[in-house]
C-alpha cells in the first residue's frame, strides 16, 4: 500500500526567462515500510520535489499542477494554513537540505522540542522529551546533554542528527530526509542511516532519502528513483536498478560512481553538464544531448515514465535490452 502518491507534479520557479518547471509531471509512490532513495545530479529537482511533499515550495515558486495524496491526510497540495502546519512535522517528518542551520540560536534544543510538541498539541510533553533523548542517545550523542544545549554548543554533525530527532520525535508516518548526512564523516553517516533504518522499520514508515551518495543509500534503501532535468527517469527495487540500470542516465551514473567515489557529482564520466531550468530541453527527452543511445525520436517526443518489467519504470525511447547490453549507437547529432 502506498502511503504517499505523487501524481503529475509540476513545480515552477520564477526565472529571468519566466516561470519554468524544476519538477515536470513527476509521479512517485512512497510505500509503507519502504525506504526510497532519490538520486540525481545537482539541480535535477530533488529538493524541489521534497519541498512539494510538504507543500513548502518558497514563493514565488509554486506547485503548478498535480496532486500529492498522503494516506489519512488527503491531497497536501490543497492544504493551507493550520491544516498544513499540523501535517508538517506531524504526519510528515522532514529534514530539509542544510537544515543544521535552522535551529533557533536563542533556545536550548529541549525548549525547541517543547515548542514543537505544543504546536502539535502533544499531551505528554515529558514522554516527547524522553523519546527525543532516546533517539539522540541511539544516534551516538549524550541525549541529556544535547537537550540542555544551545545550537552553538553543537557541531554541524550533531545539529544534523538533531534535525533527524526532530523529524522522528512526533511519530511521523512519512519521513523526508534531504541530504541528511552531508555534514557527517563516513562512520557517523553509517550510524545515522542505520538508526533511520531501525526507526523506519519499528514504525513502518514511508521514507524518502535524497542523497548524492549512491553507495551510502544502497546500504539501506529498498527502492531507488533517479531524477534528471526535473523528471524521474527511472525507478524500481534498489538492487535490481543497480544491477540492471535500464535508463542511459542511470547507467552512466552508476558506472561513474562505481569507478570513482560514490558521489553523484563526481560522475565526470558523463560528458557535458546537467541542465538548469533555462537550458533543459523543452521538446523531446531532457537527457538526449548527453545520451550515447539517443535515436531520432528522442529529439521529437518526451518519453513517458512507463512500467517495463514488473515493478520497474523507465522514461526512454530506446529498447531496455539495448541499454542493458550497453551497445550505444552513434551519438545523436543534437
Ligand atoms: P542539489 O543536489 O544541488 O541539492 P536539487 O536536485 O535538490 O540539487 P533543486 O534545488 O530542486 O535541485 O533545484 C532544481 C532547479 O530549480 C535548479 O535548476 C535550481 O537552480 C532551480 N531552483 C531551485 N530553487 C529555486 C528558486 N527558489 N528560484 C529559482 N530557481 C530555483
Ligand atoms: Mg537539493
Amino acid at each position: 500500500m502506498s502511503e504517499v502518491r505523487v501524481r503529475d507534479l509540476t513545480v515552477e520557479y520564477q526565472t529571468s526567462a519566466g516561470r519554468l518547471p524544476a519538477v515536470a509531471a513527476a509521479s512517485l509512490d512512497l510505500r509503507a515500510g519502504e525506504i526510497t532513495g532519490l538520486v540525481g545530479e545537482s539541480g535535477s529537482g530533488k529538493s524541489t520535489l521534497a519541498l512539494s511533499l510538504l507543500n513548502a515550495v518558497p514563493a514565488p515558486g509554486r506547485i503548478a499542477a498535480g496532486s500529492i495524496e498522503v494516506a489519512g491526510v488527503g491531497d497536501v497540495v490543497r492544504l493551507t494554513g493550520k491544516q498544513l502546519r499540523k501535517v508538517r512535522g506531524g504526519e510528515l517528518g522532514y529534514v530539509f537540505q542544510a537544515s543544521q542551520n535552522s535551529l533557533n540560536p536563542l533556545k536550548t534544543i529541549g525548549k525547541q522540542l517543547l515548542d514543537l510538541g505544543r504546536s502539535h498539541e502533544v499531551a505528554d510533553l515529558r514522554a516527547l522529551l524522553a523519546r527525543a533523548k532516546d533517539l539522540a542517545d541511539r544516534m551516538g550523542m549524550d541525549g541529556d546533554r544535547v537537550l540542555d544545549s544551545y545550537q552553538h554548543e553543537l557541531s554541524g554533525g550533531m545539529r544534523q542528527r538533531i534535525g533527524i530527532v526532530f523529524a522522528l520525535v512526533l511519530n511521523a508516518k512519512v519521513l523526508i530526509l534531504d541530504e541528511p548526512t552531508t555534514a557527517l564523516d563516513m562512520l557517523s553517516q553509517a550510524a545515522v542511516l542505520d538508526i533511520v533504518r531501525t526507526v523506519h522499520d519499528e514504525n513502518r514508515l514511508s521514507t524518502l532519502i535524497i542523497t548524492h551518495d549512491i553507495g551510502a543509500i544502497s546500504e539501506i534503501a529498498d527502492r531507488l528513483a533517479v531524477m534528471y532535468g526535473g523528471r524521474i527517469v527511472e525507478d524500481g527495487p534498489l538492487l535490481d536498478v543497480l544491477r540492471r540500470p535500464s535508463h542511459p542516465y542511470t547507467k552512466a551514473l552508476i558506472g561513474a560512481t562505481a569507478r570513482i567515489t560514490g558521489d553523484v557529482d563526481a560522475a565526470r564520466a558523463l560528458p557535458g553538464r546537467p541542465p538548469d531550468l533555462t537550458t533543459v530541453a523543452r521538446v523531446g527527452c531532457v537527457f538526449r544531448d548527453r545520451c550515447p543511445f539517443a535515436v531520432a525520436a528522442c529529439a521529437e517526443t518526451e518519453p513517458e515514465l512507463a512500467v517495463w518489467d514488473g515493478d520497474r519504470r523507465r522514461a526512454c525511447h530506446v529498447e531496455p535490452s539495448t541499454v542493458l547490453s550497453g551497445t550505444p549507437g552513434a551519438p545523436a547529432a543534437v
